[in-house]
């Protein structure tokens, strides 16, 4: 299982570290012990002008035993491009409009990674679009006005749970872009093949019951 964490610097700055990234500690989510560390893999990423491998770390927990990949939110699962051109696709798609041969063109990746990216997108926007509107409501209560529909309000109701969560917890959540917060709400899978929904138990949702901000309203 990968655990996505925020990290709060450039991709080229995460591409200098190299094998000394440092992660900051992690739990487990099976069990909420402290993660030690357990050696990591590369995996290559791809961002405007760098096509570069990162260094992922893993955690063993010292309860179950399980090992889980550390992977930073400005990466999806199993997806060579950075979150954050994954993004700027679907909103040039969905709020723009543009065709996808021209997106694959302005962003230089592959037609057929970006056919991908949009038949995923598409597929998962209900699912998307029902987990942000209750993380909205569960981080200030408030009903949802969602006044596009399909894709649209599916990007639009995740841009409101990134704001509201920014204006809650500052910058230790969705402090990066929407979408590294669309990376971690969706544990890496914003895009993945499975039919069951990753969503269902969002990782560290702890955060929602735990620790609200000074003078922030309760849950
Ligand atoms: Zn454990």
């Amino acid at each position: 299982m990968a655990i996505i964490w925020p990290y709060p610097a450039s991709v080229s700055s995460y591409v200098a570290a190299g094998r000394q990234i440092e992660v900051p500690p992690q739990r487990c989510p099976a069990c909420q012990r402290q993660l030690v560390g357990w050696g990591g893999y590369w995996r290559w990423v791809r961002a405007p002008l760098v096509v570069e491998r990162i260094w992922i770390r893993r955690g063993r927990c010292a309860g179950c035993r399980r090992t889980h990949a550390l992977v930073p939110d400005l990466a999806l699962l199993r997806r060579l491009d950075v979150v954050t051109v994954i993004g700027t696709a679907l909103v040039l798609k969905v709020i723009d409009g543009v065709g996808l041969r021209p997106i694959a063109e302005q962003l230089d990746v592959p037609h057929t990674t970006l056919r991908t990216w949009w038949q995923r997108f598409r597929t998962r926007s209900l699912l998307l679009l029902s987990t942000c509107t209750r993380l909205v409501v569960a981080l200030d209560g408030t009903p949802v006005d969602v006044r596009g529909v399909g894709e649209q309000a599916a990007l639009e109701v995740l841009s409101l749970a990134w704001q509201r969560a920014a204006a809650r917890f500052g910058l230790r959540i969705g402090g990066g872009t929407m979408w590294a917060f669309w990376s971690w709400i969706s544990g890496g899978l914003a895009l993945g093949t499975h039919t069951t929904s990753p969503w269902a138990a969002i990782p560290g949702a702890d955060w929602m019951r735990a620790s609200p901000s000074p003078g922030g309203p309760d849950p």
